[in-house]
């Protein structure tokens, strides 16, 4: 098998090389920098609760598989889980909601989950004062990972499969040749290597540096502390779970006021996310001493007692029991922070085969390991891992300013109640399109999404909602999904559909992919035939070799050996950047290059059926289907300026896609709307876009469907060519598949009462019992009707009634046809 070093022996590290030799591998080196008996990393003093639930469907399945194999994970009689549940309390009206929610979550990705009464709660944690809780969400497959114990078993079991460890052995540098990494440096030699890990925890930074990878992680100090015994949990009964376990009762969330609770036996642990955050740099804790115990270690800091001031008086009231006891101990524990709260993993995209698994919680480690393994042995994790991916971070999100703001951010707000799509507070304003100063002229109500300003709507467009058609007329939303929206999206998607609207698409990205084997990188690569002339548009996808859908991909051809791709994410370009230098590598005459031009370039949508007529008030060039048919593009002046036009839509309406360099973005927005303006152009804003999209049927990479899907499954087979001849990646895959049928589907489903609109990720009932969950959904503005994608089983039929749980209470809903809007498309070759 291959040679693999794993840098970091924590819970990440150990459990990495535990899935590797259940795969087979069996030459891996673990190299650890403190003592293998307590390495003194994170791991070291983690508490261990494991709260399953989560948004994210990913990380939900890896805290159920790490619950799972702990439970299995034994050594003399006692295993690593203890399975206590776990209860997260409100004491707040608007907590209790976001409980409500939360346990939808639970029943869309799996978990058993009950939202119970104070009363309920109370009998289950008889320490809780009940006068301030209003209810909780009880799961009873949480609990407590030994974490620790876990780790020195994982060691020992992998140990005798032949993985070698190295303690007290520092990582100093990584080796590589030809953009390949061949083994590390240490402070006691080099270990050769062809493929390395580092599961370093918040040292990644460090270990990233070395290899001139950004590593977008902050080391933050956490405060936990431990009581003195607590009267009530003295002398109780002597129970063998107790002994081994050191606890009996749930594991506690105290969100409204940033606790959580765990028992020690007698004694009672708090952590506690309130206080100002506490950035640490790992290089300055210096080398990890030859002797690591429980209260010297370089992970844990001192204890700050006014820090923890008001969580003690919080705690003593969520608990009484605790007004008689005292902190026995504190300290401030390092771990690591993200810029989006997730994990840092995959493949660097500057070296190959160097991966990284970082800012991984206990709770996620199994699971993410195994992920990895997956990817090391069979090339893809069958659980989608993009949103985890090293490479989903823009340029401009890397920068140590940005992570060390957002991380911070993301630690106070760790238990807060987020809305879906509220933005960041800050950075703010660290890219903004050409557009933006006669955006804000129009009063646009800006959201950010990786660092861009874009629109959601336009003030400037408050009137026309009182003057539109009643069928037209926006519907009243609850108060959750009243926010950061507006019924002037109502006005906007009208207009698109009635008469012509302008959106601003420069946040979406755009590659050049260039050179001699330009046509050969993109045949290999993608579903479609792209050898197409220049002037060509091709909707294609990259899949993987399994067949799983990875992206989807605009590819049109500029030259003969230039072509622009419209891409999805910045994972996107590292893969493709890197099969470019790949394939350049093998034959340098033959060479292809990948770059972003997203930034240099900006991009106007002019979308709806009067859209022929702004553009003929510019320019007397033909624009008939006939010059310019739809999925076609071509390089013209307009105006006197240079711009490339692509006819295509997002929003299923007749229109170009305008593009030019930054300089004259401004001049050609001023050029649109003075043109325009006999027309009833208005600006249009990303609210009403995701409507007109989901009614046109359009799926998007990451929500709607990922590479756990099929093209099948996913309902895009109109970006797949069922006849290329030539060979691409997952092609075997794709074929097998297209003879299978699909054991579940995406499916486009209205909500019956006209009006009840849900926002993503909410359990979809059928017959009363979950049978799927909803990936995106929106007002559908031309059929006057919410509109939603759900992923539910193959046989649910057209006009089959189905539910949808919202905030507990359940939504009727009708499966439909797709799309909804122009079926035929004709509104798009008008
Ligand atoms: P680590 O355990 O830090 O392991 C990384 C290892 O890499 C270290 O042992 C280090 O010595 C080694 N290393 C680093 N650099 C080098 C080098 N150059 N050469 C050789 N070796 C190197 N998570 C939960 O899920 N639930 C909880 O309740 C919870 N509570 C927490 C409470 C506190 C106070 C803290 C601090 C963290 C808590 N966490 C919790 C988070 C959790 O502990 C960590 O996310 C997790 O332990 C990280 O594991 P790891 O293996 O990635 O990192």
């Amino acid at each position: 098998s291959q040679r693999v070093v794993i840098i970091g022996a924590g819970i990440v590290g150990t459990n990495l090389a535990d899935e590797l030799v259940s795969r087979g591998w069996s030459n891996i080196t673990v190299i650890e920098q403190g003592p293998l008996s307590m390495p003194g990393g994170s791991t070291s003093h983690a508490p261990g609760l494991v709260f399953q639930t989560n948004p994210s469907k990913t990380m939900t399945l890896f805290a159920k598989y790490t619950v799972e194999k702990f439970l299995a994970l034994e050594k003399d009689g006692q295993n690593c889980f203890n399975q206590l549940g776990g209860l997260e309390i409100a004491t707040t009206q608007e907590r209790m909601e976001e409980l409500k929610r939360k346990h939808g979550y639970a029943q869309s990705w799996g978990i058993e989950a009950n939202l119970i009464s104070a009363e309920e709660c109370h009998k289950r944690y008889p320490g809780l004062n009940k006068d301030i809780i209003l209810g909780a969400l009880h799961i009873p497959t949480d609990g407590l990972a030994l974490a620790a114990r876990a780790t020195q078993i994982l060691i020992e079991s992998t140990r005798n499969s032949g993985v070698r460890y190295l303690e007290h052995t520092v990582v100093t540098g990584i080796e590589q040749a030809s953009g390949h990494v061949t083994g590390v440096t240490t402070n006691k030699g080099s270990v050769p290597a062809n493929i390395v890990v580092s599961c370093a925890g918040f040292w990644g930074v460090e270990i990233g540096k070395m290899i001139g990878l950004k590593v977008p992680l902050l080391p933050l100090g956490h405060q936990y502390v431990k009581t003195t015994a607590v009267s009530s949990l003295k002398n109780r009964e002597v129970n063998k779970n107790i002994n081994a376990m050191n606890a009996e009762y749930p594991i506690l969330r105290y969100q409204d006021q940033d606790l959580y609770y765990r028992e020690h036996g007698e004694q009672i642990g708090i952590g506690y996310y309130g206080h100002r955050p506490m950035p640490v740099n790992a290089a300055d804790l210096g080398v990890t001493p030859e002797k690591v115990d429980d209260k010297h270690m370089p992970s844990r800091l001192d204890f700050t007692p006014e820090d923890f001031a008001p969580a003690w008086k919080a705690s003593q009231e969520l608990l009484p029991a605790l007004r008689e006891t005292e902190i026995a101990d504190g300290f401030n524990g390092i771990f690591s922070f993200t810029p989006d709260g997730g994990s840092v993993v995959g493949q660097a995209p500057n070296l190959d085969n160097f991966y990284v698994a970082e800012a991984v919680w206990v709770t996620h480690s199994a699971g993410v390991a195994r992920a990895v393994a997956e990817v090391l042995t069979e090339g893809r994790s069958k659980i989608d891992i993009s949103e985890l991916e090293i490479t989903r971070f823009e340029e401009v999100q890397l920068s140590p300013e940005y992570v060390s703001e957002t991380s911070q951010q993301n630690f106070v707000e760790i238990y807060d109640i987020i809305h879906p799509l509220a933005p960041k507070i800050n950075p703010r304003d660290l890219r903004v399109s050409p557009f933006n100063a006669r955006q804000r002229e129009l009063g646009a109500f800006f959201l950010e999404v990786g660092g861009w300003e874009r629109p959601h709507w336009y003030e400037a467009n408050a009137d026309l909602v009182k003057s539109l058609p009643e069928e037209w007329k926006p519907v009243d939303r609850d108060a959750w999904s009243s926010q950061f929206y507006s019924p002037i999206a109502a006005a906007e998607a009208w207009k698109t559909r009635n008469a012509v609207a302008v959106y601003d698409m420069t946040t979406f990205h755009r590659f050049e992919v260039f050179g001699p084997a330009a046509v050969d990188l993109l045949q290999r690569l993608t579903t479609s035939d792209v050898t197409r002339a220049p002037g060509a548009i091709t909707h294609t996808l990259l899949l993987n070799e399994h067949g799983g859908v990875l992206s989807d991909l605009f590819v049109s051809r500029l030259e003969e050996d230039v072509f622009q791709v419209g891409a999805n994410t910045a994972t996107d370009l590292a893969y493709l950047a890197r099969e470019a230098r790949h394939q350049s590598k093998l034959n340098p005459a033959q060479w292809v290059q990948v770059r972003d031009v997203t930034g240099s370039t900006c991009c106007l949508a002019l979308m709806g059926p009067r859209a022929r007529d702004v553009i003929r008030g510019i320019s007397s060039d033909d624009f008939s289907n006939k010059s310019l048919p739809y999925m076609s593009v071509r390089k013209q002046g307009l105006g006197g300026i240079p711009v490339t036009l692509f006819r295509k839509s997002y929003v299923g309406e007749h229109g170009w896609e305008i593009q030019t360099t930054p300089e004259f973005g401004q001049r050609l927005w001023d050029l649109l709307w003075q043109a325009g303006q006999p027309h009833g152009l208005v600006a249009a804003g990303r609210a009403a876009f995701n409507g007109l999209r989901l009614e046109k049927g359009i799926r998007i990479a990451g929500s709607d469907f990922s590479s756990e899907y099929n093209p099948y499954e996913a309902g895009i087979t109109y970006a797949i060519q069922r006849d290329k001849k030539a060979d691409f990646v997952g092609k075997c895959a794709l074929e097998a598949a297209s003879r299978r049928t699909p054991t579940k589907r995406l499916r486009c489903l209205t909500v019956d009462d006209g009006r009840s609109i849900v926002l993503g990720k909410e359990p979809v009932f059928r017959d009363g019992k979950v049978a799927g969950y909803v990936t995106n959904a929106a007002f559908g503005y031309s059929i006057r009707k919410p509109i939603v994608f759900a992923w539910l089983p193959k046989d649910v039929n057209e006009g089959e009634a189905i539910e949808i749980e919202y905030f507990s209470r359940k939504i009727k809903a009708t499966v439909v046809s797709d799309p909804q809007h122009d079926p035929q498309h004709r509104r798009l070759h008008d």
